[in-house]
């Protein structure tokens, strides 16, 4: 089998009601798209925060085999000049396209998955005009408990009084029994990440996520070691080798790689590799379209519990409850979260197909 073509698209969706983290207001949602067609009538899709140039395609894609993924991976990354976000598209489109030529989905294809459905937790409750943020954290958090979730993630980093009064006011709305984990998304330095941290930390929070910038590797340690609490991060980092420091010196308790941005299945299971070696966990970072939510399933099924226990600490799925017709609308079938858990695909390869009238509705 031969690669014929390679396609780009960059979609962008208007949200509705803007929201904002601790760095930025958020109006519109992104995907990088890349759909690779072969001469045997087969088509992958992938999805990266960046896509490949087209110098890229024409001197590493057309006329390789898909079957050869890691020769593909290294040589647009030595002398393609592409970087690991770019990569990611594509490597994700190859692996789609060789389950479908093996007429297997891809969690087989790595190995088989550890769980066939997993727990996930609820991504919002972002800061939003509104005239009454905590009245409207509350009533989202409830209404995730409602549906079924029994973890949420919200989002902090917005200075200590939000932060104190916010993530007690939600904790309360929840009760004891959920899962909570805070983001602050970059927002603070080292000595306010770790001031804010003690106060929040009676709330029994079930990590800290990116409390500081993504590269301090002396930052992170220093949070971990001061903290009562687990300390997350990695989302924005690329290729193996951003993550060895981080690892390797303990920066966190969760390591969180987007298969979108870390470089593909490929590369992320050598993440993966590096983490389980160190003793951390790994829990994927999902904030995409169908197509990253899809193949962040089949990776995440693949990633034993760590460690190996009766009563492990739960694989939980990054559910982004945002609304982003990018996620819901891009797959003719929907992936849902059914009473707090979403199911792995089972179709060859990706297991999703793409319903083009939305990918050309969005696409730039
Ligand atoms: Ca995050």
């Amino acid at each position: 089998m031969k690669i014929t073509e390679v396609k780009t698209y960059n979609l962008s969706y208007p949200l509705i009601e803007p929201f904002a983290n601790a760095r930025s207001w958020s109006k519109a949602r992104h995907a990088g798209i890349v759909e690779i067609y072969t001469d045997a009538g087969i088509t992958g899709w992938g999805e990266g925060t960046s896509t490949p140039s087209q110098a890229a395609i024409d001197a590493c894609l057309i006329g390789e085999d898909p079957f050869d993924i890691e020769v593909i991976w290294n040589t647009m990354h030595q002398r393609g000049g592409s970087n690991a976000a770019a990569i990611s598209g594509v490597d994700i489109a190859l692996w789609d396209i060789v389950g479908k030529a093996l007429n297997q989905p891809i969690y087989r294809l790595l190995g088989g998955a550890f769980r066939n459905q997993i727990p996930a937790y609820a991504t919002g409750l972002f800061k939003k005009d509104v005239p009454d943020i905590t009245q409207a954290l509350m009533d989202e958090a409830k209404g995730y408990v409602d549906q079924g979730f029994s973890a949420m993630k919200m989002k902090i980093g917005f200075g200590e009084a939000y932060d104190v009064k916010n993530v007690a006011a939600v904790r309360k709305a929840i009760g004891d029994e959920i899962i909570l984990a805070v983001d602050a998304n970059c927002g603070y330095d080292v000595g306010t990440a770790i001031d804010v941290g003690q106060k929040i930390a009676e709330n029994d929070l079930f990590w800290y996520e990116e409390p500081i910038t993504t590269n301090d590797v002396e930052g992170y340690v220093e949070i971990r070691r001061a903290l009562n609490m687990r300390i997350a991060g990695g989302e924005g980092l690329q290729g193996r080798w951003g993550f060895r420091d981080l690892i390797q010196k303990r920066g966190y308790d969760i390591v969180q790689p987007d298969i979108s941005i870390a470089g593909g299945f490929t590369e992320c299971r050598k993440v993966a590799a590096m983490a389980s070696a160190n003793h951390l966990r790994v829990l994927p970072h999902m904030w995409g379209s169908s197509i990253r939510l899809a193949a962040t399933l089949h990776w995440q099924a693949t990633i034993p519990d760590a460690p190996q226990a009766l009563n492990p600490i739960p694989s939980l799925f990054e559910f982004d409850m945002t609304e982003n017709r990018l996620r819901t609308d891009l797959a003719k079938v929907p992936i849902q979260a059914v009473e707090g858990y979403v199911a792995v695909p089972q179709e060859p390869g990706l297991g999703i197909e793409i319903d083009r009238t939305v990918l050309e509705k969005y696409a730039s």
